[in-house]
């Protein structure tokens, strides 16, 4: 079923688009948690993690080049940040369109509560 996500990669609804490409796309978070929130997202719609399939490895590291070229861009990659990808009810997933959250400008607390 499709998402709220799947309305933006149609441009049917705006979002602060940071970086596209035929296979993703980064755009603002509406409600960040951080100074910089990101999500990386596939165009293809993936519901979950459990949801990947073996024909989409390439696909998942297209989003973790994207992560990496969007840090360095935005100058951040030496100071850190942190990936994130929540997977269903207990990680707290709240839109079913796979994405990878990436947050920076502030020092993170580890483990997460
Ligand atoms: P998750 O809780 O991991 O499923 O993350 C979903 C994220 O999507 C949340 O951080 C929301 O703030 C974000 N979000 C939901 N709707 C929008 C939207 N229209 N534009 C940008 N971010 C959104």
């Amino acid at each position: 079923m499709s998402t709220i996500f799947k309305k933006i990669i149609d441009k049917e609804i705006p979002s602060d688009i940071i970086f596209e490409n035929d296979k993703i796309l980064c755009f603002k978070d509406i409600n960040a948690a951080a100074p910089i929130h990101l999500l990386i997202i596939p165009k293809k719609e993936i519901a979950t993690v459990n949801d990947i399939e073996q024909s989409d490895k390439e696909l998942i590291g297209e989003m973790f080049i994207a992560a990496k070229n969007i840090a360095k861009k935005m100058n951040i990659s030496e100071d850190g940040y942190r990936l994130v990808v929540n997977c269903n009810d207990n990680a707290g997933q709240t839109v079913y369109h796979l994405h990878m959250h990436l947050l920076a400008g502030k020092k993170f607390l580890w483990p997460p509560g």
